[in-house]
């Protein structure tokens, strides 16, 4: 509504009550300009009608909804089912140009518009999150491997020589299949135990610098958010050896934006050795659906080239979804997320450890791990050689998700590669273990019917059975559980 608008209105509505009206209006309005002319998310977050009038007033800047608009491309936004069009509220032009995912789209000023903000906003969390010195940042619509497919592929072009890349072993398939998938060749860098902890070999690293040659090297995979007992690399001294021999340096920080751990490692590589980009999925951290993940860095030009290797347009939906989350949340509610996922970790650890005494299994030591946790399975693996998968599977059959069961010496093939104790992060670690994380939206109502769950399994498991294969669990058994355990939730949380 502008002023012509409102001087129209009061010929239909008493002046004073249209005035009110407007100030109204200025209120949302005024939230707009704050974030167009300063590109931060708002501390506090904003009600949904706000959210949609900014979506609004982007999306009739797009050419396809001009209403004087005659086509005659063979892309020109149109949807055939109205339903999709008002699932993307209308920007259906996507992010990007036919030759950089970051630049302006001539035919969509609004879906131009978006693009900027949410990388302006992502970045702005990011360095709320721990990382204050990033530079820029994009999102992309593909997931963490794909992202990081397109860092490698980004530094073949200044290392044309290079065919390795030093990866200290991290035992998930997608950071693996991103090296292969960009044409490069993995050095596994097989992991030290310490303690119960799985941390990197830097004597390794050096070694392979030393055989491979530096100029040989595309560069350094590193990872931050990883299955315990492996934890954290040492990125500050990872990155010193970059920075020594001149190898680039990527950091795979999957779900690591939510841990002001792995962050501030991150912040500290930057500062004190070399880190050329640093990858994060968006489902992982801003709790928005699989699709998208965010490349950041501290040199804007290196993060431009990045987002000029993406052919061609890309997808807004994903840029979509996590502006819509951030603007909802706002710094605070994204920071009071933070805050819940660090005392349910705290939770969990203290449970589960309980938990495991009981059974006379032990909450394995890795305080270097900020997120993941793992118990021990030593007895029950002792029990019989199957009795570990057999938790796996009634688990799985007690709609527990996310928890996983790892065995000793499992051998898998990937692309060519075989890797001993798969999942395990070494070639044989001294237990078979569960794993269990508190990530970012986790409730104590999960984390107690879990652990309810698991104590009921590993009770049946005790007594040499498994009724997986007699008795189908009910699922009136499944939910009278999860119901008992949310008004014990409710009542915990009173006391925070
Ligand atoms: C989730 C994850 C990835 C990437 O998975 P995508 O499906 O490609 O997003 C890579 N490494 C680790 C450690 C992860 O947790």
């Amino acid at each position: 509504m502008n002023a012509e608008n409102v001087a129209a209105s009061e010929r239909l509505v008493d002046a004073a009550y249209v005035r009110q009206g407007w100030q109204g209006r200025r209120a949302h309005e005024l939230r707009l300009r704050t974030l167009l002319e300063q590109g931060k998310c708002p501390e506090e977050g904003w009600d949904e009608s706000t959210i949609e009038l900014l979506l609004h007033e982007l999306a009739i800047m797009d050419s396809n909804n001009f209403l004087g608009n005659c086509g005659v491309g063979e892309r020109e936004g149109r949807v055939a089912s109205q339903l999709v069009a008002r699932r993307h509220y209308r920007l259906i032009h996507g992010i990007g140009r036919s030759g950089d995912i970051s630049a302006v789209q001539p035919k969509a000023a609004g879906s131009s518009l978006l693009n900027k903000l949410t990388n302006s906003l992502v970045l702005d969390i990011i360095r709320l999150a721990g990382v204050r010195t990033a530079s820029s940042c994009f999102v992309v619509p593909m997931a963490t491997g794909m992202s990081l497919t397109l860092c490698f592929l980004t530094l073949r072009h200044k290392r044309p020589q290079a065919k390795y890349i030093l990866w200290p072993r991290i035992d998930q398939k997608s950071c693996f299949k991103s090296m292969i998938t960009a044409g490069f060749e993995p050095v596994v860098i097989e992991n030290t135990l310490e303690g119960d902890e799985l941390r990197t070999d830097l004597k390794a690293v050096e070694t392979q610098i030393q055989d491979l040659g530096a100029d040989n090297i595309l560069c350094v995979h590193s990872t931050t958010s990883c299955f315990a007992p492996r934890v954290p690399d040492r990125l500050e001294e990872l990155a010193e050896i970059c920075a020594k021999h001149d190898i680039p340096h990527v950091v795979n920080n999957a779900y690591g934006v939510q841990s002001s751990k792995c962050m501030h490692l991150i912040q500290q590589g930057a500062r004190r050795g070399r880190i050329d980009a640093f990858v994060q999925s968006l489902d992982k951290n801003f709790m928005v659906p699989v699709g998208g993940a965010v490349i950041a860095g501290f040199s804007d030009s290196f993060v431009q080239e990045i987002s000029k290797m993406y052919p061609g347009r890309a997808s807004a939906s994903p840029s979509l979804d996590v502006l819509i989350t951030l603007l909802s949340l706002g710094t605070k509610g994204y920071q009071q997320l933070l805050k819940e996922r660090k005392e349910m970790f705290y939770y969990l650890s203290s449970e589960l450890k309980k938990l495991a005494e009981a059974y006379n299994e032990r909450l394995m030591e890795t305080p270097h791990n900020p997120i993941s946790l793992a118990m021990s399975l030593r007895k029950l693996d002792e029990q019989s050689g199957t009795a570990v998968t057999q938790l796996g599977s009634m688990l799985f059959t007690r709609q527990v998700s996310g928890a996983r069961v790892v065995p000793l010496s499992s051998l898998q093939t990937l692309s060519g590669y075989t890797f001993k104790g798969f999942m395990s992060h070494t070639n044989s670690y001294h237990c078979a273990y569960l794993n269990a994380a508190s990530a970012i939206g986790m409730s104590q109502q999960d984390a107690d019917v879990f652990l309810k769950r698991l104590d009921k399994c590993l009770k049946t498991l005790a007594k040499g059975k498994n009724d997986d294969k007699n008795t189908p669990i009910a699922n009136e058994e499944i939910v009278s559980e999860t119901e008992k355990c949310s008004t014990k939730a409710a009542e915990g949380n009173a006391k925070y």
